[in-house]
């Protein structure tokens, strides 16, 4: 692949051209982010995008736009099986997901390798430094996802000594794609032919925390042809760990995993402030993963495919009055009404949810319905979802679920909670003339 022939500015984004490649991506920086702690900065574009994936962008969205054609006539949540619109080709909020990325259903097995450096060799034993995700992690995505995802990390539990010092590998904040990928590759060929890479999903390459010059942990979500080489097969998703895991233990494998089976981030600067993580506050860990409530949204969990579509009540120019259950809660049957999604365009909803202070949740002030809006047009960073009602001061949106008696509207769509118990929250949606 050429490098990078054209560098140009352009507003806040930095433009990179491609000789070859049909699409132009760009990587935005925003000057807000000299102002942050380094806790805030932790969040900040850590999922690394491949420069390398424009020619799959074509391939991929005409697939899955024939597949979805050919369903659309049965499917009854059809207006709410919002489209995925491509606007990157590794993440997005739409239907289908994106097919490269990790399974999300039964056992996910990720391999990890542990490296450190000669100027900052490990003082510590790979399991002390594994303990800081392994089990949290296990046990938070068994959680989320009501039991349909077990996740797996195998490893032999060596320190592999890299070939460079730290400083060398040039990884600090806003490496690109390639960086990571020749790290990670790396790392891969010192781990020699002892390694079973057979029955691997992903890769997941941890540091020595107590490297400085790597202080980032992005994603890796690589196209076919772009991916990792290992024991005869490509890999093609992963993550390596950079100082930010000591910050955010075992909430940033959460969050970067959830990159890598295709979420986006839901954090980013509005375009009059530059304030960060006014989107969805602390509502998700795809939002802030240091805040309070790391509980994924209910759309989320739908488009992983761990909520069932009859827990989805798809509502368009009618009146629905039902118990939503909170999505904290697990329920094996699949039965209980976990969201309801009032479709306002082809690729904008309303949607509903259930919110109680337990499970990942149990630090929120305020239980109740959880209303936000999502448009698939959008991506990382973008406000792909926004609570509602939207204010912008409020950072952490602790107080958004809603009161009991309370109505909401937004647009032609009325939202009452009528009042709760035990078992969920009782709403009333009332759509108007529809979309
Ligand atoms: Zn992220």
């Amino acid at each position: 692949m050429g490098k990078t022939k054209n560098l140009s500015t352009k507003k806040k984004g930095i433009k990179f051209s491609y000789p070859g490649l049909a699409g132009m991506i760009f990587l935005r920086y925003h000057p807000a982010m000299k102002k942050l702690s380094l806790l805030s900065t932790a969040l900040f574009i850590c999922l690394n995008l491949s420069l390398n994936l424009s020619l799959n962008i074509s391939l991929n969205l005409a697939s899955a736009h024939a597949s979805s054609a050919q369903a659309k006539a049965d499917d009854a949540l059809a207006l709410c099986r919002l489209p995925e619109m491509g606007v990157r080709s590794d993440v997005g909020l739409g239907f289908p997901r994106i097919g490269t990325r990790l399974r999300t259903l039964g056992d996910v097995k990720v391999t990890v390798l542990f490296v450190d450096f000669s100027d900052v060799p490990a003082t510590q034993t790979p399991q002390q430094v594994m303990s800081i995700i392994s089990p949290q992690a296990e046990k938070y995505y068994e959680a989320v996802s009501y039991g349909k995802l077990r996740l797996h990390f195998v490893s032999s539990y060596q320190w592999l000594r890299m070939g460079k010092s730290s400083v060398d590998y040039h990884f600090g904040r806003g490496a690109p794609f390639e960086t990571q990928r020749s790290y990670m590759q790396e790392a891969v060929t010192r781990a020699g032919k002892s390694i079973d890479y057979s029955q691997t999903d992903a890769l997941l390459v941890i540091a020595n925390p107590a490297v400085k010059a790597i202080d980032w942990g992005p994603a890796f979500s690589a196209s076919p042809g772009f991916g990792i080489r290992a024991g005869g097969r490509e890999i093609l998703n992963g993550a390596t760990s950079g100082s930010d895991l000591t910050i955010l233990g075992w909430a940033w494998f959460a969050h970067e995993f959830g990159h890598v089976m295709s979420l986006v981030d839901l954090a980013g600067p509005l375009a009059s402030t530059q304030e960060w993580h006014t989107y969805v506050g602390d509502f998700s860990v795809m939002g802030n993963p240091a805040g309070k409530a790391h509980e994924l949204l209910g759309w989320e969990r739908w488009q992983l495919g761990w909520l069932a579509d009859q827990q989805v009540q798809c509502v368009s120019g009618t009146t629905l009055q039902t118990r939503l259950t909170p999505i904290e809660r697990r329920d094996d049957s699949d039965t209980s009404s976990k969201i309801i999604i009032v479709p306002t365009g082809k690729n904008t909803a309303i949607i509903i949810e259930s919110r109680r202070a337990e499970g990942y949740d149990s630090g929120i002030p305020q239980s109740g319905p959880l209303v936000y809006t999502i448009d698939t047009r959008l991506s990382s960073h973008d406000g792909a979802i926004r609570l509602q009602p939207v204010d912008d001061k409020d950072t952490q949106h602790l107080q958004a679920p809603m009161k009991p008696g309370q109505t909401m509207r937004i647009g032609k769509t009325s939202i009452s909670f009528l009042g709760s118990d035990a078992s969920g929250d009782l709403v009333r949606v009332e759509t108007g003339n529809g979309r």
